[in-house]
């Protein structure tokens, strides 16, 4: 299952998911970075690796972590977010 972290529609608007706050930050500002970079390239491309390298060094280590990253959120953080009482 994947997760949709950012989306970027037609018009240039990006929006981001909330539960973002909730990521580490470095893993935060690749999804940023991530998103931005297709402003300029639509694709994950040869130049789009670069610039993602150039912004963030190893961000493929960073990509790996991001499908496993609803295991490393604390149990309490997800249990607030769930509740809709509040
Ligand atoms: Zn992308």
């Amino acid at each position: 299952m994947s997760r949709k972290w950012a989306s970027c529609s037609t018009a240039g608007t990006l929006s981001f998911n909330d539960e973002l706050l909730d990521l580490p930050r470095e893993l935060g500002d690749y999804v940023i970075v991530h998103e931005l970079l297709h402003f300029s390239v639509p694709n994950h491309g040869k130049l789009w690796k670069s610039l993602m390298r150039a912004h963030l060094g190893d961000w493929e280590a960073l990509a790996s972590r991001l499908p496993g990253i609803r295991q490393a959120v604390p149990p309490r953080l997800r249990s607030a977010r769930s509740s809709s009482t509040g």
